[in-house]
């Protein structure tokens, strides 16, 4: 039997497909049970299902059509290949989020059991009550709320706190996300400049809280820092910066986007007020997913719920959460990311292990002469910047295939990820790849360069 990797793969995914019909099968007909017909469609299509997974181990079968549906093709990367993708890494799913979004992919699954006080904080079944007090005590803060993505966290905060006009300190590296909250809000940016290491320090900090005073003659309403960037992802020194926040009085987003939910992360001890994380991006959590947590002192104003009154009805509605719109994260979203929780919070205490493969692979990388890493060394995170414009690309400059040849061979060899055509600066995040497989990438990019008689130390 020499069934290809790829084709056990498809027919996995069409295998789950037909399930999916045998289930809709239960969708359309009587509670009381199949009639004659459906008893006889429901038999033809667990046939189907059965010849599938015959198929699987023994490559018989119908062909996969490897669509969904018309139009939208199977996703499969993860399956087929190694991915070293900089932001899809930790969004990756746990096999117990997949089976959420199978359960609970239906529009407002999570209101099934909804009860008094009707908010979705509060919701008993599935555990999302439960789930927000673990949020909090995970972060070290007092209240969380899951909110769509960290950007929507930022908003809140922002909107929140902000005035037209008032300046919020971020790093030169923040997001655009970062920007564009402070923007909604009527807040105006003013950035701190990076170290010679691409860092962001303390004492960086508080030199242009000055300069912000001394310009317009009051402190800066907010600060937002990232823990690790999103460009060279490197560690930036937000335990001074909290205390920088702590001594002029300015409230502190520790902005987690990169690290809640892969490492540990202690908001009181780094003395964040806001903490805020992506689901998406760091928690293994169906798009667009967060966490906003705060403290005692300023939930009252982040989460502040309406006061509303309609004037024709009079109705209001209570204890519904102005900035979170009542509700925020709904069905599969917020259950993907319950179901993961576990494991993240698991894996959250592997991550030295998860550097020391960083580094390991960064190493490797480096012996192909030529090749140097832009982030912070060693690595304290696995998102890495790398420049490869004296190796991988004096080969594209006369390859016919140009930056492209780079993707092509690791392709064939069954890594995806990095950007496709870029052979000078580019990004890579090794997070979650197994050991075997970190080696495996890094033998892979050093045969390629062996290959085209580049030198390798
Ligand atoms: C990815 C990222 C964000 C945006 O996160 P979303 O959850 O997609 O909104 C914000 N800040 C940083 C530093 C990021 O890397």
């Amino acid at each position: 039997m020499n069934v290809s990797r790829r084709t056990r793969i498809q027919k996995t995914y069409e295998a789950l497909f037909a399930l999916e019909d045998v289930r809709e099968i239960f969708r359309r007909s009587l509670p009381t049970g199949l009639d004659g017909g459906e008893e006889r469609e429901f038999s033809e299509a667990l046939a189907r299902v059965r010849g599938i997974i015959d198929g699987i181990e023994d490559g018989g079968g119908e062909l996969p059509s490897g669509r969904v549906c018309d139009g939208i093709e199977v996703r499969s990367r993860e399956e087929d290949y190694i991915n070293i993708n900089p932001i899809q890494a930790a969004g990756r799913l746990t096999p117990e989020a997949r089976k959420a979004i199978i359960s609970y992919g239906d529009g407002y699954s999570t209101c099934d059991h909804c009860r008094k006080p009707f908010r979705l904080d509060k919701i008993g079944r599935p555990p999302v009550e439960a789930f927000h007090r673990e949020l909090a005590e995970f972060l070290s803060m007092d209240v969380a709320r899951v909110v769509p993505g960290a950007r929507r966290g930022f908003q809140a905060v922002t909107q929140s706190l902000l005035e037209k006009g008032d300046f919020v300190i971020v790093s030169s590296l923040a997001h655009y996300t970062e920007f564009l909250a402070v923007e909604v809000a009527g807040g105006v940016v003013r950035e701190v400049p990076l170290d010679e290491d691409n860092k962001v320090t303390a004492e960086a900090v508080a030199e242009k809280i000055e300069k912000v005073k001394a310009e317009t003659g009051s402190l800066p309403r907010l600060m937002m820092i990232d823990h690790f960037d999103y460009q060279f992802g490197n560690e930036h020194e937000v335990r001074g910066i909290g205390k920088v926040a702590k001594d002029y009085g300015i409230p502190f987003l520790y902005n987690g986007a990169y690290t809640v939910g892969v490492m540990p992360v202690d908001g009181k001890e780094i003395g964040a007020d806001f903490v805020v994380g992506s689901g998406h991006k760091s928690m293994a959590a169906v798009a667009p997913s967060g966490v906003l947590a705060t403290t005692e002192e300023w939930a009252e104003r982040v989460f502040r719920t309406t006061e509303m009154t309609g004037d024709v009805t009079n109705r209001r509605f209570g204890i519904k959460e102005v900035e979170n719109m009542g509700c925020t994260l709904m069905g599969a979203t917020l259950i993907s990311m319950i179901a993961s929780f576990p494991r993240v919070k698991a894996r959250t205490a592997a991550w030295d292990e998860e550097v020391a493969k960083s580094n390991r692979f960064l190493r490797e990388l480096s012996r192909i002469d030529g090749t140097r890493v832009l982030s912070e060394l060693p690595r304290r995170h696995t998102l890495s910047k790398v420049d490869t414009t004296d190796s991988f690309d004096t080969v594209a400059k006369t390859h016919k295939r140009r930056g492209y040849f780079l993707s092509d061979e690791l392709k064939e060899r069954g890594i995806i990820g990095e950007f496709a055509g870029a052979t000078r600066v580019w990004k890579l995040n090794t997070y979650g790849l197994t050991s075997d497989q970190v080696d495996y990438a890094a033998g892979s990019f050093l045969e390629i360069a062996e290959g085209y008689g580049l030198k390798i130390s």
